[in-house]
Order: C-alpha cells, then sequence, then structure tokens
C-alpha cells in the first residue's frame, strides 16, 4: 500500500499510517513518574492505562503502576466525575501517595469533563478523606492526545507540576532549577552531577533517574523511590536560577516561564546538550551561574571527546544520516552529526512543532551548504517516502525505525523512546561530554559493522 491520500471535495484528507510519536497523557505519566512519592492517573477508560503501562514497563523494564478512572461506555454519556473521585479515593488509600498526578484521556476531553472543577470539588467534598491520608497534593493536566504528542504532554505536565506547587517557600540555597525534558534516567543522574560539581543545589524535573531505573529491591515497593522531592518543587521560586533544555519548547509549555513570571526567577533556554558545541553553551551557563570554572573532570571529558572526534573521522566523514524521534532530541542530534561531519539529510519529528524548523537551521547552519530537509508532524510512511531519495547510511531514532533499516539494509542506532527491541534503553546517555562521547562510539562502530557485513570478502585486519 503506497498511496494514502483520499481526496475529498474540500481538502486532501491525509491519513496517519504507522505514527512517528506517542500518546500524549503517556508523556504526562512520564513526567508525573519523577516527581517523589508520585502516582499517575488516567481521567478514562481502562485500555488507555494498559497500553501507556506496556510501552513504558517495555523500554524501561521497570514496574510503572498508571491507575484510572476506568470508565465504560455510560459514562461517556452522563460523565466520568463519580469515577474520578473514587478513583482519588482508591490511590489514597492504597499508595499513600505525595502527589498523584491526573491526566486526561481523548474519551474525557471528547465529552468535556472539566477536570480542574472535578479535581477541586473532590478536595473541597473529602478535605477529611484527604487529612487521613497525608494530604496528597494532586495536580490536573490537560492531554488530548488528538491534539498532541507524547512529547506535548509531558511537557504539558512538567509546567502543570510548576504551575500548581511551586511557590516562593524559603529552600535550602544555591539552588538552581533544571528542566531537561524528556531525557533517560542515565542522562538524568549525569545532569545532576555535572550541576552539583558547580557547586549548585540542583532541582530537576522530573527526576526520572531512581523511579525509572531502580535498583532490585527484596520486596516490591508500590511507589519507588527518588525523584523530585515535592518540597524541592514548592521552593521552586525561590531558586537563583532555571535552566532549561529544548529550543523547539514554546513559552506556552514553557514551566521556567511560569517562575519567571511569577517568582522573577532568570532563566535560559537551551539547546539539549548532545555534541560539543550545545554542551559548551550549557558548561558556560553553569560558569556563570556559580562563577566557577568548569571542573576539571569535564574539561578532560571534552579534550577526550575532540581526540576521538579526530580518530573517528575517516570512518563517518560525508555519511548521510535520517533521523527522526522528539523535536529537541532531533535537533541536538543534527547539531551533533554536523559538527561530526555526517549530513542529517531528513530531521523528521512526529510531532507538531511550531518552532522545529528554526531550530535545526540554526544549529546547522554555518557547517552545512544547506539546511536538511526538515518534516514535523510527519508518520514512518511519509519518512520513508521522503528519505528514500537520499539513499541514507545510517538512521537515528526509536526502534519504530526497524523496518525501514531492514528494508534500506543499514544500521539503526537506537535512542529515544521507545526501544523495545534492545535492553538498556534507560541506561543509554547521550547528553553531555561523556554522553556524546558514548554516542559517537555507538555510531562509528555501527557504521564499521555495516561496512564489514556488506563486504565480500569480510574484515581482514584482526
Ligand atoms: S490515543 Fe487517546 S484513546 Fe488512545 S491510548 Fe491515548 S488517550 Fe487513550
Amino acid at each position: 500500500m503506497k498511496e494514502k491520500r483520499l481526496k475529498t471535495k474540500k481538502e486532501p484528507y491525509v491519513a496517519t499510517t504507522d505514527s512517528c510519536k506517542l500518546c500524549a497523557p503517556l508523556g504526562a505519566c512520564l513526567a508525573f513518574k519523577g516527581v517523589e512519592g508520585s502516582v499517575p492517573f488516567l481521567h478514562g477508560s481502562q485500555g488507555c492505562a494498559t497500553y501507556m503501562r506496556r510501552y513504558v514497563i517495555s523500554h524501561f523494564r521497570e514496574p510503572v503502576d498508571i491507575a484510572s478512572s476506568s470508565l465504560g461506555e455510560k459514562h461517556a454519556i452522563y460523565g466520568g466525575g463519580p469515577n474520578l473521585k473514587q478513583g482519588l479515593k482508591n490511590v489514597m488509600s492504597k499508595y499513600h501517595c505525595g502527589l498523584i498526578g491526573v491526566a486526561t484521556t481523548c474519551l474525557t476531553e471528547t465529552i468535556g469533563d472539566d477536570t480542574s472543577r472535578l479535581v477541586k470539588e473532590f478536595q473541597d467534598e473529602f478535605s477529611e478523606e484527604t487529612l487521613k491520608h497525608g494530604r496528597p497534593s494532586i495536580v490536573n493536566v490537560s492531554t488530548p492526545s488528538y491534539s498532541g504528542s507524547h512529547i506535548d504532554g509531558f511537557q504539558s505536565a512538567v509546567r502543570a507540576i510548576v504551575d500548581q506547587l511551586a511557590s516562593n517557600l524559603p529552600s535550602c540555597g544555591n539552588t538552581v532549577n533544571l528542566f531537561p525534558g524528556f531525557v533517560s534516567p542515565a542522562d538524568t543522574r549525569y545532569l545532576k552531577e555535572i550541576v552539583h560539581d558547580f557547586g549548585l543545589n540542583p532541582v530537576i524535573l522530573p527526576d526520572i533517574s531512581e523511579t525509572l531505573d531502580a535498583p532490585a529491591a527484596v520486596e516490591y515497593e508500590k511507589i519507588p523511590s527518588g525523584g523530585t522531592p515535592i518540597a524541592s518543587i514548592k521552593a521552586m521560586g525561590t531558586a537563583s536560577f532555571s535552566v532549561e533544555f529544548g529550543r523547539c519548547l514554546t513559552d506556552s509549555i514553557s514551566a521556567a516561564k511560569v517562575l519567571a513570571d511569577r517568582f522573577k526567577v532568570p532563566s535560559k533556554k537551551l539547546g539539549t546538550p548532545i555534541g560539543l558545541r550545545e554542551t559548551d553553551i550549557f558548561m558556560n551557563t553553569l560558569e556563570e551561574i556559580s562563577c566557577r570554572k568548569t571542573p576539571v573532570k569535564y574539561e578532560l571529558e571534552r579534550g577526550r571527546l575532540i581526540d576521538s572526534y579526530v580518530d573517528g573521522h575517516k570512518y563517518i566523514s560525508g555519511k548521510r544520516a535520517v533521523i527522526y524521534g522528539d523535536p529537541d532530541m532531533v535537533v541536538g542530534l543534527a547539531s551533533f552529526l554536523t559538527e561530526i561531519g555526517i549530513k542529517p539529510v531528513l530531521c523528521a519529528t512526529g510531532a507538531k512543532s511550531q518552532h522545529f524548523h528554526t531550530a535545526i537551521k540554526a544549529v546547522t547552519e554555518g557547517i552545512l551548504d544547506e539546511t536538511p530537509e526538515v518534516s514535523d508532524n510527519i508518520d514512518f510512511f511519509d519518512i520513508e517516502e521522503t528519505a528514500e531519495k537520499f539513499r541514507p547510511d545510517v538512521l537515528l531514532g526509536s526502534s519504530k525505525g526497524y523496518k525501514l533499516a531492514r528494508k534500506w539494509n543499514i544500521p539503526l542506532v537506537r535512542l529515544g523512546f521507545p526501544i523495545h527491541d534492545r535492553f538498556g534503553a534507560q541506561r543509554i546517555c547521550q547528553l553531555g561530554y561523556k554522553g556524546t562521547q558514548d554516542l559517537f562510539d555507538m555510531i562509528v562502530n555501527a557504521v564499521i559493522q555495516a561496512t564489514q557485513d556488506r563486504s565480500p570478502i569480510g574484515y581482514t585486519y584482526i
């Protein structure tokens, strides 16, 4: 099946075939998983929660509880309010949690449930009940999946957490807020280490470093330890600075913007630090905030990275890559590939992104003769059609690109979300000098292996 455009009298109808994104409340659940003592709660049907649990567990290989208001057909007519309230009571009594993150689904958005009002009603009607369970915070976020991707749901949830919890309660000094976007648990741990090494106290939101990559436990923990402490979120308004990753992030879903507007916390929006240039910008920002030089440890990592660029250049120079995934990851990868001599011929994302084109242009211009082909709101059908003409040498993105890599007989370097057909996705590190080093080695080795596999005589210099 090649042709998928169905002409109508008004305008061409374009069906999505094999989408390059996941659903918005799934992204919100991932953000809620990065808050200490938190339980994600879907206001919708069981099926949505089951699908999301399956996806998240298969990537992170961790147990992930997602509660649901368990709506059925009749609630589509009468509304889901009573189920939502009963569900919240159940979660409180079963989990004794610190926060319940309520995200809406397609169903509750379509029937028009006013979730903010229902949560408020619940808090008024059951104030004694909530007191009995330590009065957990309830944050709600609107995440209609038909109008956004998982990354929109993720960013909206981060913003909602800040919007509904942050205040200017006193903090423990020298605090810097860091909003990294959707990065791996390993990257989150590394970011925390970097900010600490500049003598700063990082509040990273969300912090999935332990909650989605926990040590083996003797007994099952309903809520894994770790996550951004709620007390730290409440004190975010008194931080000395906010750093937010995301060249594609709009002000309307920026958490740092909320803190800047409400509490005058100065902030800087940076590119996701993949590659030398974007990491240099991040390190320079930390130098300015902390008034300290970059620690020697990172100077050494940087030096080793440049050395490997020199050593590996002969294997990858002039290769063509197709990159797809979340907008800010693709922008970071485009910046990195450009500086190592690989031409990103197609930069694609399934999300609708206002700043995607300009961000790709900004990170590639001055090195590439022309901006690569850039597409947002695209599915894998169109990625295939568009990329085929470029005859790429390598694909970079989630495991959903496997079919294309197999068809074109080229390597797929698995990055981003979801990765279902490989092991260790939660430990992939691609940020900072160290993460870029890992990424560079992976790409060079993937290209070398592809050359060896295609060679009729194999590799003789062993
Ligand atoms: S796309 Fe909508 S219906 Fe499907 S799982 Fe997500 S929220 Fe549920």
